[in-house]
């Protein structure tokens, strides 16, 4: 799915009369009470008045998207991309390791070319992606730990894995608490989730309004933030341990395919075309906008859930 991101374009705005269907609530904390912010490339986007989740009010159906991700750009998997991602999966290996007195199962969600799972030496590593041609790149690593379709589709074992991770991918479900809830069954007790998003209340989000980079519906169909991220996983059954801004790696010519947001026809993207593959685009620059938000949850037990409850 991490291919996804950079591929959204006004083309891919839905015609179809199924694509009409509106979300009539908040599918986290179930509030009404939605206010219209804005409209970007035909998709309207609303606030929740009870938790302030942002997202993309059209419910998107999995044909849609699977027609929209037919058309990815390969920017951000992109071998060359390859040390700048890494920079990150080592910061979060030392997050997730600091947790286990030794290394056991692990799942990535839309694990993409496998370079998460390529990180985590000594763990028995398993994913899952959509993108055929990715999920081949993993399955030269990885085998058949590796399937080839979406989360939705792929049978968990109950309680098996120590540590599911979803990084640039939760933001792109158009289920959200049905994910989280599918994770909390593939986790043993105590279990770790990880979830990585972008944070629509950082600083430059609040500044860009609708031109944050990372509204691109409908790659990103939902805008969290800490708040609205540990309710889903509370919802959830998780109790969330550690909130991290994590910074990132980009090269140059990386950080203004960003800014042009899919638009070909933005001077962003002519930037970028310009930079790609160049001594100046290739240099790399660290980045920490607070911009994107990584959280550790643990999985709760059913007892304690039922004692929190009860609290409420
Ligand atoms: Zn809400």
């Amino acid at each position: 799915m991490q291919t996804a991101t950079l591929s959204a374009s006004a083309a891919s705005a839905p015609t179809t009369p199924a694509a009409q269907r509106l979300h009539p609530s908040c599918p986290i904390c179930g509030s009404r009470l939605l206010t219209r912010l804005w409209e970007v490339d035909g998709y309207p986007i609303v606030r929740c008045g009870g938790c302030s989740l942002v997202f993309v009010h059209r419910m998107m159906g999995r044909e849609e998207l699977a027609a929209h991700y037919a058309s990815g750009d390969p920017v951000y998997s992109d071998d060359a991309n390859r040390d700048c991602l890494d920079y990150y999966y080592n910061r979060l290996r030392g997050l997730i390791e600091a947790r286990f007195s030794q290394p056991g199962k692990i799942f990535d969600v839309g694990c993409s070319s496998g370079w998460f799972l390529d990180v985590m030496h000594g763990w028995e590593r398993h994913g899952c992606e959509i993108v055929a041609a990715d999920a081949e790149n993993a399955r030269r690593q990885h085998g058949d730990r590796i399937f080839h379709g979406a989360f939705e589709e792929y049978s968990a074992p109950h309680g098996y894995f120590d540590v599911v991770t979803l990084q640039d991918v939760f933001d792109h479900c158009p289920d959200p608490m049905a994910v989280l809830s599918k994770c909390r069954g593939m986790l043993k007790e105590g279990g770790l989730l990880v979830v990585k998003v972008h944070n629509i209340s950082c600083l430059y989000a609040k500044l860009a309004g609708p031109g944050f980079y990372a509204i691109i519906p409908p790659s990103h169909l939902f805008y969290y933030d800490r708040g609205t991220l540990g309710l889903a996983a509370a919802r959830s059954g998780f109790e969330v341990v550690q909130s991290k801004f994590i910074a990132h790696r980009l090269r140059l010519s990386t950080v203004f395919s960003r800014l042009s947001r899919g638009d070909k026809k933005s001077v962003a993207h002519r930037i970028h075309r310009a930079l790609a593959g160049s001594r100046l685009g290739n240099v790399s620059v660290l980045k920490n906008l607070h911009d994107i938000v990584t959280i550790l949850a643990v999985k709760r037990n059913a007892l304690e859930i039922e004692d929190s409850t009860d609290v409420a």
